[in-house]
């Protein structure tokens, strides 16, 4: 098993280009929210957004964080699958192969 380049074990490409997605969304709806927001406006002084864009931003940690763990369980639930598949082939006979008598289904 190894660590995507997010350092997340079982990171996806497509969970990558989800949070791209998230990440794209608030860099470009935040500014226009500020041009437009009474509460930003007035803490733009001191450069605090309002309670609806912290609230945005937090949704968005808080999506990439179950994402990850998500992500984690279903790697970890194919591996075992495949493991369980590999491991289930029987070792030992247990006894001679009969020969087979007959003919194939289907076969005339
Ligand atoms: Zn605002």
């Amino acid at each position: 098993m190894t660590a995507s380049a997010a350092g997340v074990v079982g990171w996806t490409g497509a969970d990558q280009a989800e949070l791209d997605v998230l990440v794209w969304e608030l860099v470009t709806r935040v500014p226009e929210h500020r041009r437009d927001c009474d509460l930003c406006a007035r803490e733009r002084a001191e450069g605090w957004p309002c309670a609806r864009v912290t609230e945005a931003i937090e949704a968005v940690l808080a999506w990439r964080v179950r994402r990850a763990l998500l992500s984690r369980a279903e790697r970890l639930r194919e591996e075992q699958a495949d493991h369980e598949t590999f491991t289930r082939v029987p070792r030992f006979s247990r006894g001679p192969v009969e020969p087979f008598v007959g003919s194939e289904p289907g076969a005339a």
